[in-house]
């Protein structure tokens, strides 16, 4: 099927501008071999190129210009099909947005295109070419440093206490995963993650469970969660547990079971943030409110986790307004490379500034990740880059250090 692939990037330092004609000649060779049209821009700095073709060469063919050492920053802003070419002069011609005049620069390339009938803006592929041209989304542009610009050094205060120090009958255990502000080497929260005795996954812990099993297994793990972390001297750290929204429905007084326990282990309400996962839907969604109701007036945060998975992610958001969101992995994740999640992830970030609401995200492996969702306005962070969960205990966080240049 045809299809269209539109990415923008950024010239390396180190390569002359002059290098690019060859590069272009080149690279024609091979998209004309491959029956692969379109054209590519460039502002002095940065690279728009659009690829058209049959849908797994345009694919090869974008692999290979994602690993080109002569760019970086590569991100993809469009992956769409249509029914004719838009650009489809063989030869993948290099204009140079600098050798024309502003004004009709974009008419200019508008000229080029072949497809029948006349290129217009009610195309979102030529929408990108104008927003490009007319720089309007430069701000949006992060240039990110090359992940190899900083040291990921583990600190050497990793913990754990045995299962059995806590509960001699414990019928499950949690790991525990920092939340933290890399850059002012905070650790801002400290996740519990349920897990079987032996460590298995929330997953296998639920499985054998079946109908209310499961909310009343899920309120009364907390108290372990709560016992392992006071044994593990959490003190005034916060802490921060996963419920279903139903278990706090359905299982009566489960807010006092949740306070008791805390008390219990010489911990506050303050210090406790509750995250309600989407992935199932509030059915009984005035009950859960009278819940939250209650959690709020005894001191307790909430959390939406895992915000932009499932369904109801913005309705919720319109209904309930929690003390903090976090963005799940799956939006997370390579978003440096990805226009639509980085378009996704700063809409979050707005509607969250706007209501006051704290961010963080979740899952980050890459230091690329990282980067980019700090410039983009993320100050904390959770996954394997920094610490991976560790059972019944505190892992160590690797903070990251600007590597000095030698
Ligand atoms: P979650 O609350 O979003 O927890 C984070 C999950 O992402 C954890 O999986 C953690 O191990 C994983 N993770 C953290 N960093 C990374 C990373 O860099 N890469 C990847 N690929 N994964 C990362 P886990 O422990 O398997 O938990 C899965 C989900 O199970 C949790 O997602 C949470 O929704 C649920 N869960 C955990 N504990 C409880 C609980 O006590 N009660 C209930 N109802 N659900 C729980
Ligand atoms: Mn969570």
């Amino acid at each position: 099927m045809l299809t269209t692939i539109i990415y923008r990037s950024h010239l390396c330092d180190d390569v002359p501008v002059k290098a690019l004609e060859s590069m272009v000649a080149a690279a024609n060779l091979k998209n004309g071999r491959a029956d692969v049209t379109g054209i590519l821009l460039f502002n002095g700095t940065h690279f728009f190129q659009l690829l058209e073709g049959p849908e797994e060469n345009v694919k090869a063919i974008y692999q290979a210009i994602c690993h080109d050492k002569r760019h970086y920053n590569v991100v993809e802003l469009l992956c769409d099909y249509g029914p004719s070419r838009r650009f489809g002069k063989v030869g993948m011609e290099l204009f140079d947005l600098r050798e024309h005049d502003k004004d009709d620069v974009l008419q200019t390339i508008l000229d080029k295109g072949t497809s029948r009938y006349q290129l217009t803006y009610h195309d979102r592929a030529l929408q990108f070419f104008r927003t490009f041209v007319e720089a309007t989304e430069k701000e949006n542009y992060f240039e990110i440093p090359s992940a190899d610009s900083w040291d990921f050094i583990p600190t050497d205060d990793a913990r754990t206490v045995s299962l059995a120090s806590v509960s001699s009958d414990a019928y499950c255990g949690f790991a525990f995963q920092p939340i933290i502000d890399p850059l002012t080497q905070e650790i801002v929260s400290l996740e519990a993650l349920l897990r079987t005795r032996s460590g298995g996954s929330p997953q296998n812990y639920f499985e054998c469970l079946s109908g209310d099993e499961i909310y009343l297994a899920d309120l009364d793990s907390k108290k372990i969660a709560f016992a392992l972390a006071a044994s593990l001297g959490l003190r005034d750290q916060v802490l921060s547990v996963n419920l279903l929204p139903m278990t706090l429905v359905k299982v009566p007084d489960a807010v006092t079971v949740l306070l008791n326990a805390i008390a219990e282990n010489g911990l506050v309400p303050e210090q406790i943030i509750v995250e309600f996962t989407e992935r199932e839907a509030i059915s009984e969604f005035e009950a859960f409110s009278q819940t939250v109701r209650t959690l709020k007036g005894s001191g307790i945060s909430v959390a939406i986790d895992h915000f932009g998975a499932g369904f109801a992610g913005l309705q919720l958001l319109a209904q309930f307004q929690p003390d903090r969101i976090k963005i799940n992995r799956d939006l997370v994740r390579d978003v440096h490379k990805s226009g639509p999640r980085q378009a996704i992830i700063q809409a979050i970030i707005k509607c969250c500034t706007s209501l006051e609401i704290a961010i963080s995200a979740v899952g980050v492996e890459q230091p690329e990740e990282w980067m980019w969702l700090e410039s983009a306005g993320i100050s904390q962070f959770q996954g394997h880059l920094f610490a991976e969960p560790c059972f019944c205990g505190i892992p160590a966080v690797a903070w990251p250090e600007k590597k000095t240049a030698l």
